[in-house]
């Protein structure tokens, strides 16, 4: 018989290798495993059910704002992408292409959707006719493909699964209230769900969607300084409406284009819960999201009563948390580790000395902080740690950002603050994309967004010392 493993799981600590870490946690927290193709993930199912909890909290506020969900075909032919030029120029680089179907060789190339503003252009120009039919809210939960130089698991791989809404309105004042809703529902899911602090803001031309005449983001700080785009959402005008004759009827019977808008989040959203809330011992999952928010584990199992009073405290908590029991025949010691690897926020133990004394021992995976809990008072006591988790997690995350933000005023200090407090910069813009190029040339920082909340830090470009027009914030960014 081979020796039971005891080992603890090892991870590489992120002051060491940050990188190294995340991969070290995607793996052994079980949330995805590398397939054949470069690039591509499994996403196994812990990992799937945080995507699920994320799915069905934003799914449940897309249909509450009217919107009504939709399947478009995965296939798209070239001749429809090729539609909107700027559209086709921005995506054209990284599309995958269908040239052969069985033993055929096609007239026409196929792409394999990187997103689908086209299929909806073509459909919207079908079903629309009257301002009767306006608007047209729809959405769509699809995998995408965008065949990347560079991946790595949730942040950037050949395949992704998101959601895509797409939707037409009378006017450009509608489209673009649509478009600053659903950004808002964003920073709702990011903030109040996964306890991702975000900016609010708006991108500059350069770094906007192919095709749109804006684009609104919500941006975060993950936990090594660097920036990660957590949300994004276009207003597209009438560019794809001209390009696919998507007209209305309106109430003088004159002929009208429709404004248009898309917006989307996609699985990258898990990489920013593991890079903003993770920590040497692995994920930390925030409750609200979490698909296991209590893990019972039964300490000196085999001994009479424990197993039934574990399985009688899973009973007694289900109608106040998501609570699952381990009672394999694993150490304790194996258990504690595997949990806190995947974040699970509450550990519960119970073993014959609690059960004499009529208690359980609680421990929070975000402070460490064991405590023991008369069985009594269990349910209050648990929804009220669960609570102060989340809280704690997004003041965590809050407060390190702004602990992460250096207002710059020179380019000197722009480039002192990204060597001594690697984070957010805010500094005063130009508005030429002479001077945006110019920083990320020479900094390898970008602009991230021109936030709704402006300040006003400095009246010149930190560039070119130009008069300023926006604030801007700055990082290096996934
Ligand atoms: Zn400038």
């Amino acid at each position: 018989m081979t020796k039971e493993k005891q080992f603890v799981k090892e991870i590489t600590t992120m002051e060491d290798d940050f990188a190294q870490w995340y991969t070290d946690v995607v793996k052994k927290a079980d949330l995805v495993d590398y397939a054949s193709v470069r690039g591509s993930m499994i996403i196994r199912p812990y990992g799937y059910a945080i995507w699920e909890a994320i799915r069905a909290a934003l799914d449940q506020m897309i249909k509450e704002t009217g919107h009504e969900n939709i399947y478009m075909p995965l296939l798209i032919p070239e001749s429809l992408l090729q539609k909107e030029k700027d559209h086709i120029e921005g995506f054209a680089p990284e599309v995958a292409w269908v040239t052969q179907g069985g033993a055929e060789s096609l007239s026409e190339r196929l792409v394999i959707r990187p997103t689908s503003e086209v299929l909806f252009g073509e459909h919207y120009a079908q079903i629309i006719h009257s301002y009767r039919d306006l608007p047209k809210l729809y959405n769509q939960w699809a995998n995408v493909v965008r065949w990347e130089k560079t991946t790595r698991p949730f942040l950037r791989s050949l395949e992704f699964l998101w959601q895509e809404g797409h939707t037409c309105h009378a006017t450009g004042t509608e489209a673009q209230e649509e478009t600053e809703r659903m950004l808002e529902i964003y920073a709702e899911i990011c903030e109040h769900f996964l306890a991702i602090p975000v900016l609010r803001g708006r991108k500059t031309d350069q770094e906007k969607f192919a095709g749109a005449v804006h684009t609104l983001t919500i941006e975060s700080l993950m936990h090594d300084g660097k920036a990660l785009q957590t949300g994004t959402s276009h207003y597209l005008g009438t560019g794809f409406a001209e390009a696919f004759g998507i007209q209305f009827t309106d109430k003088n019977g004159e002929l009208q284009t429709v404004h248009q808008t898309s917006w989307g989040i996609t699985t990258r959203l898990i990489g920013a819960l593991i890079m903003v809330h993770g920590d040497n011992r692995g994920l930390v999952v925030p409750p609200r999201i979490a698909p296991k928010q209590v893990m019972i584990v039964p300490i000196a199992q085999h001994k009479e009563g424990v197993l039934d009073k574990a399985y009688a405290l899973k009973e007694q908590l289900k109608s106040v948390a998501r609570v699952d029991i381990d009672a394999s025949d694993k150490k304790p010691g194996w258990k504690f580790n595997e949990y806190e690897m995947k974040g699970i926020p509450l550990r519960l133990e119970i073993g014959p000395k609690d059960i004499e004394k009529d208690q359980v021992v609680l421990t929070r995976r975000d402070t460490g902080e064991k405590m023991p809990v008369p069985m009594n008072e269990l349910e209050t006591k648990v929804t009220e740690l669960l609570h102060a988790i989340q809280d704690n997690l997004f003041a965590r995350a809050k407060a390190h950002r702004e602990e992460k933000t250096t207002v710059a005023r020179t380019m000197d200090e722009f480039k002192t603050a990204l060597v001594e407090n690697p984070g957010f910069i805010q500094a005063m813009w130009c508005g030429s994309p002479a001077c945006e190029n110019f920083i990320k040339d020479e900094t390898s920082a970008t602009s991230r967004c021109i936030p709704f909340e402006q300040e006003h830090v400095s009246g010149h470009c930190v560039c070119c010392g130009e008069k300023a027009e926006h604030l801007v914030y700055w990082a290096k960014a996934y």
